[in-house]
């Protein structure tokens, strides 16, 4: 039987210690059959159970495995898109509702981490960092934006106030959101697994779905056994592959890169980062980083389009965090890794059903901390037939990538390779 191991990263080397779960081997039945045991998987579980649904969740390999026990731990709220470029493709009325969302996920995220006790090294604030004057311009213009929505804790930083919270000399200034923050990511992932379990949820490990029997009594087989349910939830994202081929085609999945240096000790730590925020830049193939538990820098950035493992992560992360921080030229990178994310052309998640019974959210492109989070609770609201919150991630039009699976790759490198000179040059 396969044993798919956590990739060496310093989160799976500092993971908090867990009970070994079994791989499905029986036939058994339940409400919900959960596929993917990330944040989009285990906030839909724990949702579910919480209002009395029996769930079973399948994890091809691990808890966390994916995405979210790999992340740059960064709780940034909003999507990847802006609300009002969403405001102009689906209207006022729409863009009410995912406006309302868009600083939920990461309320969801502290309530979780409270009522479950979970050990993750939750630090709150978050900064968007600006790197041209056009960029500063543009958070000016989100502040607005997210303003008209009600979310009114974000604070503009000038030239000398961002650096009263970053010594790094490439920023015009930022925009600082105390609901934002960070995270151990996977030690978040296991905290949930736990707290699915506590109230009789099922996770069965190394148990990956390989084929859904659809149908009004749908079936989702494994390798060894398989799990009857009422309702499915399709929460493998970017490491689904084509087990629902509707999914494959409308999504890329694209690699990024994270490195951790060894620990730094207090004093050099709170020179970098004096509140221990974490950031992020503006640029469209942004830098971001923040501080762990144990005084790390944890510093992520690039994207392979495409999702293929680059050989040698330190050479193209490194240089990018000596550009923002010359000062750590002597410090060691102990752990290098990289991870997918699912990028939709859109930029913004998709969400949806197949058929009567298959629930799926898939593609936050980038940003999906908080998304997942909320994702989680609005399936499980459209599960309870409280449609509205899912209809309005629902109805947001998506398109295949130009090119099919062949070519979307290229495609959507040669769009990054543009946006990446636009970012050289300031534009
Ligand atoms: C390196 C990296 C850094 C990032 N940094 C940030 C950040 O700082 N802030 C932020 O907001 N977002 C960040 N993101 C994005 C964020 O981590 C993801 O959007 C989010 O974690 C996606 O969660 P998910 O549950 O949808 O998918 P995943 O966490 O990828 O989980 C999917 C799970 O499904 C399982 N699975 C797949 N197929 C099957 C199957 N057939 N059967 C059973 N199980 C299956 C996988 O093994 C996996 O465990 C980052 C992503 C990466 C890769």
């Amino acid at each position: 039987m396969a044993n798919t191991p956590y990739p060496e990263s310093y989160y799976a080397a500092s993971a908090n210690a867990v009970p070994p779960r079994p791989a499905l081997q029986d036939d058994v039945e339940t409400d919900v059959c959960v596929i993917g045991a990330g944040y989009t998987g285990l906030s839909s579980a724990l949702f579910l159970l919480e209002n009395g649904f029996r769930v079973t969740v399948l994890e091809a390999a691990k808890v966390g495995f994916g995405a979210s026990g790999r992340n740059g731990g960064q709780i940034v709220n909003s999507y990847s898109r802006d609300i009002d470029v969403i405001e102009r493709s689906v209207g006022p009325k729409q863009a009410q509702l995912l406006g309302q969302m868009a600083f939920e996920g990461g309320r969801i995220i502290r309530e979780r981490v409270a009522k479950y006790n979970i050990q993750c090294d939750l630090k709150n604030g978050g900064v968007f960092a600006a790197i041209t004057a056009k960029q500063m311009g543009h958070l000016e213009s989100q502040k607005r934006l997210w303003e008209r929505f009600g979310h009114t804790q974000l604070e503009l930083m000038d030239q000398r106030r961002i650096r009263e919270v970053v010594d790094c000399d490439q920023y015009v200034g930022g925009m600082l959101d105390m609901s934002g923050g960070h995270i151990h990511p996977l030690n978040l992932a296991l905290g949930e697994a736990a707290a699915v379990e506590s109230l009789g949820g099922t996770i069965f490990e190394q148990s990956p779905a390989v084929r859904i029997e659809r149908g009004a009594n749908p079936v989702v087989h494994t390798p060894q056994g398989k799990v009857r349910a009422k309702f499915i939830i399709v929460a493998g994202n970017a490491y689904l592959g084509n087990l629902v081929p509707e999914l494959a085609a409308k999504s890329m999945p694209c690699g990024t890169q994270v490195i951790t240096t060894e620990p730094l000790g207090d004093a050099v730590a709170k020179s970098l980062l004096p509140q221990d925020y974490c950031v992020e830049d503006c640029n469209y193939l942004l830098d971001y980083y923040r501080l762990s538990g144990d005084k790390r820098l944890i510093f992520g950035g690039g994207v392979v389009y495409g999702a293929r493992d680059p050989a040698n992560i330190e050479a193209i992360i490194r240089p990018k965090m000596l550009k923002a921080f010359p000062q750590l030229k002597d410090v060691k990178i102990d752990y290098a890794w990289t991870g997918n994310f699912l990028l939709t052309l859109s930029r913004l998640p998709q969400v949806g059903r197949l058929g009567d019974n298959i629930y799926y959210s898939q593609g936050c492109s980038g940003h999906g901390v908080t998304y997942t989070h909320l994702a989680g609770k609005v399936l499980a609201e459209a599960l309870r037939g409280q449609a509205e919150r899912f209809d309005a991630f629902a109805d947001l039009p998506h398109y295949p990538f130009p090119g099919g699976q062949l070519l979307r790759t290229p495609f959507a490198a040669l769009g990054a390779w543009y946006y990446g000179l636009r970012d050289k040059f300031g534009y």
